[in-house]
């Protein structure tokens, strides 16, 4: 079955400038991160039923235990990683989960690895992107902690779901000058920026948090 673009028409179009400008007034400031956000018709990502409710300000059941992120919190990781830089480069995404966010990340960069552990949730990213043609992204069934030794090193690293501890794979997979941004912790969970210098990885501790767990293995 296949939904047209258009999909909802006329509403999703006024409720997508909706979130755009709750994003605004959330503090997001990063004029092409909302262009991005603009760009990607969210309602074509989630269940048909929970499509009215695609542009609220909320995370979505993807089934399997998953959840779309909330507008806000894809926004803000995005405009994190960007900040003083001059585009995202080689990116590499953690948790394709229904392939929203890769989508958005495709808008901002010509570059986009995804990783699920989920195989239907994969072919459901697969599909998703086809329908809004985006074929810049490069869907990968895999467990993520290990990255994508065969593509890396990655000049970003977007992680979708909370570890306890950073992945070492993905501090090796990290470009020198690449930034990669993870959830970290259980119980309490807050975002972390990894830096790569030349000499050191520089972690600074930025917002709390609530992502589903980053688990080991496939499904
Ligand atoms: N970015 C997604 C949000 C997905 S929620 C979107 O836009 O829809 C987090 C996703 O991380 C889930 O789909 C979950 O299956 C996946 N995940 C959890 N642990 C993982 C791992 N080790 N490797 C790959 N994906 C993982």
């Amino acid at each position: 079955m296949t939904r047209s673009v258009t999909g909802l028409g006329m509403t999703s179009q006024r409720t997508r400038t909706r979130m755009i400008e709750r994003l605004r007034e959330q503090g997001i400031r990063d004029e092409q991160v909302l262009a991005a956000m603009a760009a990607v018709p969210r309602h074509l990502f989630v269940e048909e039923a929970l499509a009215s409710r695609a542009y609220e300000d909320t995370a979505l059941p993807l089934g399997f235990s998953q959840t779309i992120s909330q507008p806000y919190v894809v926004a803000r990781m995005i405009e994190v990683l960007r900040q003083g830089r001059a585009g995202l480069g080689k990116t590499l995404e953690i948790g394709a989960g229904c392939g929203y966010q890769a989508a958005v990340l495709a808008q901002l960069t010509h570059e986009v690895y995804a990783v699920e552990r989920i195989e239907p949730l994969l072919a459901r990213a697969k599909l998703n992107l086809r329908a809004i043609k985006q074929f810049r992204v490069r869907l990968k069934y895999a467990d993520g902690q290990f990255g994508i030794p065969e593509a890396a090193p990655f000049d970003t690293i977007i992680v979708a779901a909370a570890a306890p501890a950073v992945p070492p794979a993905l501090l090796q997979q990290l470009a020198l000058g690449g930034r990669m941004l993870l959830p970290l912790g259980s119980a309490d969970q807050y975002l972390v920026l990894i830096e790569r210098r030349a000499e050191a990885y520089v972690e600074t501790r930025l917002d709390g948090v609530r992502f589903v767990p980053l688990l080991s293995g496939l499904e």
